[in-house]
């Protein structure tokens, strides 16, 4: 089977390192991105099977990052990608909003439950 590739989208740069080493060491191919927009040229150069995203970043937050990221998969591809957010600074609309879009985990959060979360997608 081919390794998953996940793309994670976070600005603070120790979340970032964890969730990627986390992830590596669980042997998925882990790509990371400091805003929505290294994000969204990411996603243009590569498919991912899985994406993990802060919602709250400067610049562009992660719900709209998503969707221009979910707008441009779906020129190419029928599928969808499934959206991990792990947040702790979101307000109550963009949680709502993040929500519909895929699933929501609240920081401080636990590294194998994210794990868990992230093996039920892929
Ligand atoms: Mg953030």
């Amino acid at each position: 089977m081919d390794t998953k590739k996940i793309l994670v989208i976070d600005d603070d740069g120790l979340v970032r390192k964890s969730v990627q080493n986390l992830l590596c060491k669980a042997g998925y191919n882990v790509t990371s991105a400091s805003d929505a927009f290294k994000a969204i040229d990411e996603i243009k150069r590569q498919d991912f099977d899985l994406i993990v995203s802060d919602i709250r970043m400067p610049g562009k937050n992660g719900v709209e990052g998503i969707r221009e990221i979910r707008g441009i998969v779906k020129q190419h591809t029928p599928k969808d990608i499934p959206i991990i957010f792990i947040t702790g600074y979101a307000d109550a609309s963009e949680e709502l909003k993040a929500d519909l879009l895929g699933e929501v985990i609240l920081k401080p959060f636990d590294l194998d439950q994210l794990l868990i979360t992230v093996r039920e997608y892929l």
